[in-house]
């Protein structure tokens, strides 16, 4: 691989600093640097931004294309600082002087401390006043001096006011007026002068054709006539004012020299020469119709002109004089085009040859192939009158008889025609070639701005450009999307033989590099436009594209149209990437929604009481799964209904009235009601009801339905308790107390002593009954269980002792043990145990008010001890049996019951259950019933 310093080494690399390509002076310019780099084989890159400090918003940005000139990509710098400086032409001398130690060249400012191509403006703008003065004898003649402070323009001023002060005119201030150089600002100057101003002038001159042309035109507008009027001349000899009507004198610079001046100086400095640092080229008046002249090549006619030692045609045909040669060349100005040194012999011999020989085609057709050259060098054709001017001057007086003179008059016209026809092809070529241009550049923009892809955008700059003439294109992105980036990356390249298209990716590279090094053609020199890549304020990167002259116009629009191109492209990436972000977050925050809305749900859905959202009318907008458990009827056919409508009537003025203090105070409200079951039937509700606000307005609630049948229950259970248990307990404290009465007051004998003391100690046994049932109650319910320690039991032995106990208290029932004498144990507590017998027994007594048998069996069955107790009393219908074992529950609580408080089943229950066992009864009612419970027995032995 070469390294791209190596290859500096052999091809020098120039780089230039201009402002803009298309304009007539700079492309002319350019034209001449880039004829002579080509001359002398190096390469060159023109960094193209804009004037320094250009008032415009964002185009100053351009201007960091000038920061990237440096030792490892360019060997010295031309810099237009005339162009660059047009705003601020301080700024161009820091600039200038910024790049040491790269050898500097400035055209078009002379700055101190660099080498300078400078052009004498004095003297050119001094020989346009003086022309007008002293040959039309104009005197009040306006100047259109240009930006104030540009220093070009100060010195064409000062040959104005020379000119004056040499011939004796005083200076008058009204006749100056100072603007740009452009046509726009011209016109203004011309509405200053003849409305605001008012002055009386003869002539104009000005400091730039543009600005002459632009006064001119406001001039005829206003009917002026020129020159007759007014006379007008301008500066810098571009085409425009040899085209313009009629056609404008102007002092010619040499601009294409100026180029090839600038490279040739800076070649030499770059190679170490001692040249002087100051090349100085001449200005020149072209007289035209404008300022009352006719055009040279038409007086030119008959001017006379040395032609020493040349007698006769023979004399024509040996080697010629200089003085006659550079007589020839003179009239041609335009130094780019490059022709053989031998042409204006050539040309003059083939003159002689076609007189000699009686035929026009060596002299026609050495002029055609003159022709062809200059057109396909881009010349101007219009020049070559003079030539031919200048080659009659040097023929008339070697040609003797009046034959032979009008042989070759017809000769000098035909090729004066010949002349005429090519500036029209030309012409006509130019429009075709620019309306061609017009419509691909047309193209390519409509085409770039169709799409938002950054790859095609590239594809179509690829495939597009070399259309117009340009074969190579590079376009770099600054990593850090600042000129100042270390690395760039080469994401489109074209030539003519390689194509890269990577937009993600890219070749990453050094940014001094310019182009990335592998990618270069490096077989030619080459010259290369490079572009800044900017939008507003951001800096993206650099388009390089190889200099086309023909296409000019179509690189500042490139530029403009990538910079967009990317920058949308950016946008829109940008945009996908924010709306994907926002994509994610939208489904994440559903998602979110979509749990919590579910984890409401399923709290909702799992309450115990039915939840109602009313809306701001105080109607049913939904309701939870619970609603169809409570009030018979699922939330979705709930929607709709009023409240109202699901409690009975008796609560329906209750809830009315809280409905519309909660919609007005704001405050929650609880309220009991009678609920209605669809079913039918109607139950205790609590209803809870909580307003939803917004902005403190009332905007809906939360209505909770509790079901409170249980409590209210459990409300009359107690209630019924207290009156039972009071009942309970003074029956057995009335005896007692009326025993121990007649025991304290009474003299009674033993035997009844003994009978009382004993009515007494049984009831007070039956009150400690009572209340250890209570007690143990009270412990179940406090959830500490009932006290018990294990141990094998023989449950037999339990019976046994129970049903001995009842029998000796005399019921009145009979009792029968059923297969209990067989030692079966149990593990268990042989108190419990003989309370859950107790207590059945005495059931078992108390529910056959008319005695019959009590039948107590055990039977083993699968490691289990089956106890039950079967009586031939009332029985139970199967509705009480559902309830026998919940507290408090008794089936007859009249008066006339028999005694109890509904305990007694519910503690067997636990008792039972603490044994890993069960309980359960069988009954019908009038047949007596039987009780049985079950529990683990202990291995036999
Ligand atoms: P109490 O007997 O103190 O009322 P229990 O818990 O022992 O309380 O019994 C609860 C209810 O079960 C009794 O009120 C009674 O209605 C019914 N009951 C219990 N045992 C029998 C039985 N052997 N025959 C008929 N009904 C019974």
């Amino acid at each position: 691989m070469v390294h791209a310093g190596d290859r500096y080494q052999k091809r020098p690399t120039i780089g230039v600093l201009v402002d803009w390509l298309d304009n007539g002076y700079q492309s002319t310019v350019l034209k001449g640097v880039i004829s002579e780099a080509q001359a002398n084989d190096i390469n060159v890159f023109c960094f193209v931004g804009r004037g320094l400090e250009i008032p415009d918003r964002f185009a100053d940005n351009a201007n960091f294309v000038y920061n990237l000139p440096v030792p490892e990509n360019v060997d010295g710098l031309l810099i237009f600082a005339g162009n660059l400086g047009y705003y601020n032409s301080a700024s161009v001398v820091d600039l200038c002087h910024r790049y040491e130690p790269l050898p500097v060249v400035c055209l078009g400012q002379e700055i101190e401390g660099v080498a300078n191509v400078v052009v004498d403006n004095e003297i050119g703008s001094y020989e346009a006043v003086n022309h007008l003065i002293t040959e039309h004898g104009i005197h009040r003649i306006v100047y259109a001096k240009g930006p104030e402070g540009h220093l070009e323009a100060e010195q064409r001023y000062l040959g104005y006011l020379r000119a004056l002060h040499e011939n004796g005119i005083d200076f008058d201030p009204d006749l100056i007026v100072s603007c740009g150089f452009l046509y726009a600002e011209g016109k203004k100057c011309a509405r200053r002068l003849l409305d605001e101003r008012r002055v009386e002038f003869e002539a104009v001159v000005a400091a730039s054709d543009l600005l002459a042309i632009g006064i001119a035109g406001i001039l005829q507008e206003r009917g002026y006539r020129i020159p007759e009027d007014i006379a007008v001349i301008g500066f810098d000899d571009l085409d425009v004012a040899a085209a313009f009507t009629p056609p404008l004198a102007t002092v010619h610079q040499p601009k294409s020299r100026q180029g090839a001046e600038g490279v040739r100086l800076l070649l030499s400095k770059i190679r170490g020469d001692s040249t002087p640092d100051r090349v100085d080229l001449p200005t020149r008046l072209m007289v035209r119709r404008s300022c009352g002249c006719l055009s040279p090549w038409i007086t030119g006619v008959e001017d006379q002109v040395q032609t020493d030692g040349i007698a006769n045609l023979d004399d024509l045909r040996r080697p010629l004089p200089d003085t006659i040669l550079s007589h020839i060349t003179t009239p041609i100005r335009t130094s780019f085009v490059k022709l053989p040194a031998s042409w204006p012999s050539d040309l003059l011999h083939s003159f002689v040859d076609s007189i000699r020989d009686n035929t026009s085609v060596h002299f026609l057709s050495t002029f055609n192939r003159l022709l062809d050259e200059v057109i396909a060098q881009g010349g101007k054709i219009s020049e070559w009158q003079g030539v031919i001017s200048a080659v009659r001057q040097v023929m008339l007086p070697a040609l003797k008889d009046d034959q032979t003179i009008r042989r070759a008059e017809n000769l000098f016209h035909q090729a004066r025609v010949m002349i005429s026809e090519s500036t029209f092809q030309v012409q006509v070529n130019k429009e075709a070639s620019s309306e061609e241009q017009n419509v691909l550049i047309r193209q390519l923009v409509f085409e770039l701005v169709s799409t938002l892809h950054l790859n095609e955008q590239m594809m179509i700059l690829s495939e597009h450009l070399p259309f117009l003439g340009i074969r190579e294109g590079y376009l770099a992105l600054f990593e850090d999307k600042r000129w100042d980036s270390e690395w760039s990356r080469l994401v489109m390249a074209y030539t003519p033989d390689n194509k890269l298209i990577a937009a993600d990716e890219g070749i990453r590279f050094p940014t001094h590099q310019l182009i990335a090094a592998d990618y270069r053609v490096t077989a030619a020199s080459t010259s290369y436009v490079v572009l800044p890549i900017f939008l507003q304020d951001e800096q993206i990167g650099l388009l390089i594209l190889d200099l086309c002259f023909e296409s000019l116009s179509a690189y500042e629009i490139v530029r403009a149209v990538t910079s967009s191109a990317i920058k949308s492209e950016w946008l829109y990436r940008e945009l996908q990437s924010y709306s994907d972000d926002l994509k994610a977050r939208v489904q994440n925050v559903t998602a979110e929604l979509v749990r919590s809305k579910e984890r409401a749900e399923t709290i909702l859905d799992n309450s115990p009481d039915a939840i109602l959202l009313l809306d701001s009318s105080r109607f049913i907008e939904t309701g939870n799964s619970t609603c169809e458990t409570i009030l018979g009827c699922q939330s979705n056919l709930l929607a709709g209904k009023h409240p109202l409508s699901l409690v009975a009537n008796e609560s329906k003025d209750a809830l009315a009235m809280a409905l519309s203090q909660l919609s007005e105070s704001h405050e929650p409200i609880r309220l009991e009601v009678i609920a209605n079951h669809r079913s039918g039937h109607s139950f205790d509700a609590e209803i809870a009801l909580a307003p939803i606000t917004e902005s403190g307005k009332f905007n809906g609630a939360v209505c909770m339905i509790r079901d409170i049948t249980a409590l209210k229950d459990l409300e009359r259970v107690k209630d019924a308790l207290l009156s039972t248990a009071a009942h309970e307990l003074r029956t057995p404290l009335t005896t007692i107390r009326g025993f121990t009465e007649i025991l304290l007051t009474r003299e009674l004998v033993q035997d009844r002593r003994t009978r009382y003391l004993q009515y007494i100690n049984n009831q007070s046994t039956h009150l400690g009954g009572l209340v250890d049932n209570l007690l143990d109650v009270a412990r179940i319910q406090a959830g500490r269980g009932l006290d018990m320690s294990f141990e094998p039991v023989d449950i037999g032995e339990v019976i046994r002792m129970v049903a001995q106990s009842y029998d000796v208290a005399g019921s009145g029932h009979t009792f029968k043990l059923d297969n209990i004498d067989d030692g079966l144990r149990v593990n268990g507590d042989p108190l419990r145990l003989d309370q859950v017998v107790r207590n059945l027994v005495s059931n078992a007594i108390k529910y056959s008010p008319r005695g019959g048998t009590v039948t107590i069996r055990i039977d083993e069955r699968d490691s289990r001890a089956e106890v039950s107790v079967r009586d031939e009393g009332i029985g139970m219908s199967p509705e009480v049996q559902a309830h026998l074992f919940e507290r408090f529950y008794r089936a007859d609580r009249s008066n006339s019951a028999v005694s109890g408080v509904g305990l007694g089943l519910t503690i067997c229950k636990q008792i039972v259950e603490k044994h890993g066992g069960d309980i359960w009864a069988e009954s019908e009612p009038g047949k007596g019933s039987t009780f049985t419970f079950s529990i683990p027995t202990v291995q036999r032995e």
